[in-house]
């Protein structure tokens, strides 16, 4: 069966696609079936209702099942920040390096026992009768004080496990214990529940 991916990221695609194809799912995206799926607001409160918006609207565009995923970045010294804003924490959508510029200031003086912090994933498989599936990963880290690696995208460079950012981690590595590789397991075991 086919079920489409909201989502242009490469990466992510590539990473549902592992999941996706052993469970019978042919996965594919907008372009590959020669349509454009509407850009909808991400206006959602949580990961999970902004995941939800883009599947149910993909669903409901194309007529297949649909899933989509939204993360971020929560860190505990900013009250949970910049959380649903983290692709637009600086203001402009996208912004990798200013959106760690600001992360960087608005930590500036806080201390190392203070920069936990978490990234969060969820997803959300819609389908056309209404059944939905949600999984959700997390990845708990601490925020350094400079950027270090080249790998990976967004808040990685900054973003420690253990003495390693993100971005020092090979994809392997990162999948292994991201948000978004834990999302993923959880929504393997879910789908693998619901073909039995
Ligand atoms: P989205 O799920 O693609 O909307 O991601 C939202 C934003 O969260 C991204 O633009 C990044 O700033 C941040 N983010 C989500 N996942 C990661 C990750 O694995 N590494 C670094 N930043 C991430």
């Amino acid at each position: 069966m086919k079920i489409i991916i909201a989502t242009h990221n490469k990466h992510k695609l590539k990473e549902m696609e592992r999941i996706l194809l052993p469970m019978g799912y042919e996965a594919v995206t907008d372009t590959m079936l020669g349509i454009e799926l509407t850009d909808v607001e991400e206006n959602g409160e949580t990961f999970l209702d902004n995941a939800r918006i883009k599947a149910q609207a993909g669903c409901k565009e194309s007529g297949l099942p649909c899933i989509a995923d939204d993360s971020g970045l929560c860190v505990d010294a900013l009250g949970g920040e910049p959380g649903v804003y983290s692709a637009r924490y600086s203001g402009t959508h996208g912004d990798d390096e200013a959106n760690n510029r600001k992360l960087l200031q608005n930590l500036k003086n806080v201390p190392d026992e203070k920069r936990t912090a978490r990234f969060e994933c969820a997803i959300c498989v819609s389908f056309p009768d209404g059944r939905e599936i949600t999984a959700r990963g997390t990845c708990e880290g601490r925020i350094g004080y400079e950027k270090r690696g080249d790998n990976g995208f967004g808040y990685d460079p900054l973003f420690m496990v253990g003495n390693k950012s993100f971005a020092e981690l090979s994809a392997q590595e990162k999948d292994a214990i991201s948000h978004r590789g834990n999302a993923l397991k959880e929504l393997r075991e879910k789908l693998e529940i619901t073909s039995d």
